[in-house]
């Protein structure tokens, strides 16, 4: 048994190298070829399920592998440096999107990109980001920024000056996955941000499930005394949306409103 183990280890070590290198050799013709997607996934309004914006959430369409996850190629992005050519691309399709709609006389729901940690250390972030809405010719709160509360704890100052020189642009700032592992409050009471994002991990069934339903009436009435937009992630089933919404939650995303689908279908 011990002798099966090791080798299935080693084999699933060996996989996932030969993954990783197949990963590294092929993102930079993705990227030319348009292999990387954007989906997206709504936000809503819990008493009325009325759309108040949408996540841009990236796939990558692999020619070998098909559809991935970012799961499963993020990190190795944010390790190489890569991220921030593909982050850069996801926020102007998502910028592109929000100007077919106007083209169309559509009516416009903010969207909102995620940004990597390491896309916030990188010099040109603030001047792309303004060139592209110029560009496109929207409105800075109409592209909404997911910045993890992890990245936020960490290095403070740098991250704090920079969010504040976004705001002052006029991007509205959202703290994404708030309360995963970190769950710092003090981030909460120096909080240069204008929407929390609750990590799905508060509505996860388990152990402590009172405790963690403390927790989050608390981080909601926090939110709500220092007017801080909260948004609940992960909301998949409708006791889930009715105790957020007793709990004075009024939004939420998750597969119960929504899945995450190509922004054509959406
Ligand atoms: P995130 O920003 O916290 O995004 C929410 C994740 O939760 C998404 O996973 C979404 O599909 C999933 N989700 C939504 N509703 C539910 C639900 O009801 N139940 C469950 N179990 N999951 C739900 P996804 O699309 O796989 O993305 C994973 C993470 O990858 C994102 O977490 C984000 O951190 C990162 N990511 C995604 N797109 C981008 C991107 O364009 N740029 C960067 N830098 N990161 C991205
Ligand atoms: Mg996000
Ligand atoms: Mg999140
Ligand atoms: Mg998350």
């Amino acid at each position: 048994v011990f002798g099966s183990s090791i080798a299935f280890y080693n084999e699933s070590l060996r996989e996932r190298l030969l993954f990783e290198q197949r990963i590294l050799n092929t993102m930079e013709d993705s990227l030319k070829r348009g292999d990387f997607q954007i989906y997206l996934q709504p936000k809503v309004e819990i008493a009325t399920g009325k759309l108040i914006g949408a996540e841009v959430l990236v796939r990558w369409i692999h020619p070998e592998f098909g559809l991935i996850s970012p799961g499963d190629f993020i990190p190795i992005f944010e390790n190489n440096g890569f991220i921030y050519s593909m982050d850069l691309l996801v926020w102007e399709k998502a910028c592109a999107l929000l100007r077919k709609w106007k083209d169309e006389k559509r009516e416009c729901i903010p969207l909102s990109v995620n940004v990597s940690r390491r896309d916030i250390y990188h010099e040109d972030m603030i001047q792309n980001l303004s060139d592209m809405i110029q560009k496109y010719r929207i409105q800075p709160e109409e592209l909404h920024l997911e910045i993890t509360e992890s990245a936020y704890v960490k290095n403070s100052q740098q991250m704090r000056e920079v969010i504040m020189r976004l705001r002052k642009l006029g991007f509205i700032i959202e703290m994404d996955d708030f309360g995963k592992g970190y769950s710092s409050l003090n981030t909460l009471s120096e909080l240069p941000v204008d929407v929390l994002k609750m990590d799905l991990e508060f509505l996860r069934q388990g152990e402590n499930t009172k405790q963690r339903e403390q927790i989050m009436q608390f981080v909601i009435n926090l939110a709500n005394e220092f007017k801080v937009l909260v948004i609940a992630e992960g909301v998949e089933r409708a006791d889930q949306a009715d105790l957020l919404k007793t709990m004075g939650c009024r939004y939420a995303q998750g597969y119960l409103f929504g899945r995450p689908v190509p922004s054509e279908e959406f």
